[in-house]
């Protein structure tokens, strides 16, 4: 079994732990540098970036991380995660950093501020068995990818794009109602660099273990 550290500064913790463990890797909560030693993968959750960031920092977290990252450690991040991940953050606060792992501009609390969260359903390259409901919380979108960032998924501009007419047989969760705002385009929500991912939505709020899966296919890899 892969060990997958999940970083455990702050935010969301506990449901990544157990979704997985439920996809079949092995846990390990990480606050200090003793903890990041020997692990196969990470996620980072979701929360809050500027808190994160100031965190890693007062935890002298950062750098280790960094250079972790750099040498291919596979790295999942939702939401805030996302955030952390991005070579560049628009929104943002002038101090907060990110690892820059995944080719990407991320503009945080992008759904705009009256939309605190929605639902929608994602159709989610490499996923089988149809969409995946996302989550989004205050979520970031991917406003521009770079050279080799793979485009996973998208909240579609028109609702009626991403509102999916439940067929028969359908083996998706059809409690999802897609709330999703109209962005003024389609905007990035998923994305994959080698073998870091990102999501702006939080997958270990579901039971659909779908995204950590295909994570833990990556650390595999
Ligand atoms: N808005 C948060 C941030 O900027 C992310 C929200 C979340 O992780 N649910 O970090």
């Amino acid at each position: 079994k892969p060990t997958v550290g999940v970083l455990a500064l702050q935010g969301d913790v506990v449901d990544h732990r157990r979704m997985l463990e439920g996809a079949g890797a092995e846990t390990r909560s990480v606050r200090r540098l003793s903890e990041i030693e020997s692990l196969d993968g990470l996620v980072i959750p979701g929360g809050e970036s500027t808190a994160m960031s100031h965190l890693l920092s007062v935890f002298e977290l950062f750098e280790p991380l960094a250079e972790l990252i750099k040498k291919g450690l596979p790295v999942y991040g939702s939401c805030a995660g996302m955030i952390m991940l991005a070579s560049q953050v628009l929104d943002g606060r002038p101090d907060q950093r990110s690892f820059g792992a995944i080719p990407m501009t991320v503009r945080r609390n992008a759904f705009g501020r009256q939309v605190d969260s929605f639902e929608s359903d994602i159709d989610f390259q490499g996923l089988e068995e149809g969409p995946y409901p996302g989550i989004f919380i205050r979520a970031p979108w991917v406003e521009q990818v770079g050279e080799g960032t793979e485009v996973l998924g998208v909240v579609r501009a028109s609702r009626n794009g991403s509102a999916r007419p439940v067929r028969s047989g359908d083996s998706v969760d059809a409690s999802v109602d897609d709330t999703a705002p109209r962005p003024d385009e389609d905007r990035i929500v998923a994305v994959r660099s080698g073998s870091c991912l990102a999501t702006s939505f939080h997958p270990e709020m579901t039971g659909d273990l779908r995204v950590h899966r295909y994570f833990l296919n990556l650390v595999r890899e």
